[in-house]
């Protein structure tokens, strides 16, 4: 994808003009010295009409040269340069340095569209540092929020807040399904009634219409361990009918019971059987 076109074109008939130059009959070439002059000018001109065109345009803003390109299509990976323009990729290919303002060297490194950590705990530091370059620098360029189903409700409210920080990466969430079970009924141990699941359905429909991108559990967290599978699937059903993006609307975790999860049970069992 090396752009040589317009220079190779230039070039070519400056090599036409010499073999003409060749071709003339021996009665217009002149003395020597004239004929050496004339050649001097010829030169010069063609020198100067084809300069700036070495001095390439920069038609980008950046190029990242010589990487390894992992794509992200499952192709394998092959050597070749970035060209940046504003915010998006300009094409790929093979860039002279001079072809962009600025120009990064990649040589033995990959070069990659941005990694998707769906599993963070941004939330608990981004507003203290967001650029989060414990994040970018590592390449991750987009994280989730909400796993091990917990977020913050409603996720309207939340993405307002994170919206107004200047964020380095790009932050998405999901919504918890323990923390909407818990804004329904706190942290009791039984199954929800019907009348509280329709009110589960309810907020978990507002939080993806909030911009949520489905619905995590964490089935050995509290009050994740409370929940029978059919209320689950119930919460699903709602979040799974309104996802439009291929990532993975229900992320969980195993239904086990760790120790830590069983010290918060005793802390759980104590606060709900507090007087209110
Ligand atoms: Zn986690």
């Amino acid at each position: 994808m090396r752009d040589r076109t317009k220079s190779t074109a230039k070039v070519r008939s400056v090599r036409g003009f010499e073999t003409r130059s060749k071709q003339l009959p021996h009665a217009d070439r002149g003395r020597p010295w004239q004929n050496d002059a004339m050649r001097l000018a010829a030169l010069t001109i063609a020198v100067c009409s084809i300069a700036p065109l070495f001095a390439q345009v920069q038609r980008f803003d950046l190029v990242i040269t010589g990487g390894r390109i992992v794509d992200g299509s499952g192709d394998p990976w092959f050597y070749g340069d970035v060209a940046i323009q504003g915010d998006s990729i300009a094409a790929i290919g093979r860039f002279d340095r001079s072809s962009a303002s600025r120009s990064l060297d990649a040589k033995g490194m990959v070069v990659s569209p941005g990694f998707i950590d769906i599993h963070t705990h941004a939330r608990r530091g981004i507003g203290l540092d967001p650029a989060a370059q414990n994040y970018t620098r590592q390449g991750v360029t987009t994280i989730f929020e909400g796993p091990d189903g917990s977020s913050p409700l409603p996720i309207g409210k939340f993405l307002s807040d994170i919206g107004k920080l200047s964020l380095g990466p790009n932050f998405a969430t999901f919504a918890g399904q323990g923390s909407i079970r818990e804004q329904v009924m706190g942290l009791v141990n039984r199954p929800a009634t019907a009348e509280e699941i329709e009110r589960m359905r309810q907020i978990t429909r507002q939080a993806m219409l909030d911009g949520a991108f489905g619905v995590t559990t964490g089935l050995f967290y509290i009050p994740g361990n409370f929940t029978p599978t059919e209320e689950v699937i119930e919460i699903e059903k709602v979040a799974g009918a309104m996802a439009v993006y291929i990532i993975p609307t229900y992320a969980t975790k195993r239904r086990t019971f760790s120790t830590a999860s069983a010290r918060r049970f005793g802390s759980a069992k104590r606060e709900a059987s507090r007087p209110r």
